[in-house]
């Protein structure tokens, strides 16, 4: 903008542009659309099972056949994607479950795949739900306590991504943040023949006290420890960039900035420094906190939700992984009448 080229008030008045709605609609920077949304999903063994996440109003553990109903919901909204999170029935010291042909995460893939071909179907790359101990990654005990592997981890994340992309998966996440990750799936990914299956990586994640509600959710909450070995600490924003640029090397096709709202600042300087397709997780804390508040009655769920899509938007996101998909589908639908 040149600011040189506004005349001084009252030449300009900046509140002529703000007043007929229509108006408003016309001069708006920045748009929400259903094409940007992606609906997190958790699946697990069993049939016509719905096991509510307390601490997530509206979102579910299902099996696999509730879970193409939710799927379908959504597709039939015009949600675009959905990510998927498996929770197996067995965890073990080497994430088996994560890469296991039969596993659950693959078992509903090809069902999704079978019955929504249209539905792009991205999975979640990572080892914490299929671990007994809850970490991202392989771990050794020390004299000085535990240790986070990183290089032998690479292959068991390999080797999950590339189960899921046999299963039918359109892209993969890998979220795990070990260094080399997205490196190791690119190059395991294309010696399986699977060049064209894209690379979503969780490229700056932060190690977060949003993410509580999705612990309970993918009964995936670290046994000992915490995640700030590997996972970003909330100080550092160059840091985040150097992330991205290391995935972006590695063959990341999309970046992604994880928490959304509390890290509007990094989402703006990827994308200004990037240019790339990036993506912006709304994790579950922003969820909670505006259910919970709504709940009381204390903010308007649907105005609060759309706002905050909107910020992250603004800030740089092109796509908006959120639980609230469905619902935002159907918003925006009604908004545009
Ligand atoms: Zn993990």
């Amino acid at each position: 903008m040149n600011a040189a080229a506004l005349g001084p008030f009252p030449a300009h008045r900046p509140r002529r542009l703000r007043q007929p709605a229509a108006l408003r609609r016309m001069v708006a920077e920045t748009r929400l659309s259903v094409d940007q949304l992606v609906l997190p999903l958790f699946v697990r063994a069993g049939r016509r099972l719905r096991h509510p996440v307390t601490s997530m109003p509206g979102v579910f553990q299902l099996s696999p056949d509730e879970l193409v109903k939710d799927a379908r919901h959504a597709h039939e909204l015009g949600v675009p994607a959905v990510l998927l999170f498996g929770i197996p029935d067995r965890k073990d010291a080497t994430a088996s479950g994560a890469y296991a042909a039969k596993g659950i995460v693959q078992q509903a893939v090809h069902l999704l795949k079978k019955e929504l071909p249209d539905l792009l179907v991205i999975t979640d790359v990572c080892l914490c739900e299929y671990m007994s101990h809850g970490h991202c990654g392989l771990v050794e005990q020390g004299p000085r306590g535990a240790r986070i592997l990183n290089d032998p981890t690479l292959k068991l994340l390999a080797r999950a991504a590339v189960s899921h992309a046999e299963a039918g998966a359109d892209l993969v996440a890998p979220s795990d943040m070990m260094d080399g990750r997205v490196g190791a799936i690119r190059t395991a990914l294309d010696q399986a023949g699977f060049t064209e299956t894209p690379i979503l990586a969780y490229a700056a994640k932060y190690a977060s006290a949003f993410y509580g509600p999705f612990r309970e959710a993918a009964e995936s909450a670290p046994k000992f420890g915490d995640r700030r070995s590997y996972q970003m600490a909330a100080t550092n924003a160059e840091e985040a960039l150097r992330e991205v640029a290391l995935d972006l090397r590695e063959g990341a096709d999309i970046v992604m900035v994880k928490p959304a709202l509390a890290y509007l600042d990094i989402l703006r300087r990827v994308k200004q420094e990037f240019g790339c397709p990036t993506a912006a997780y709304a994790v579950s804390g922003e969820y909670a906190m505006v259910k919970a508040a709504a709940a009381n009655g204390w903010l308007d769920e649907r105005a609060v939700t759309l706002e905050c899509l909107l910020a992250m938007t603004r800030a740089g996101a092109d796509i908006l992984i959120t639980y609230a998909a469905p619902d935002v589908a159907r918003w925006l639908r009604t908004d545009a009448r």
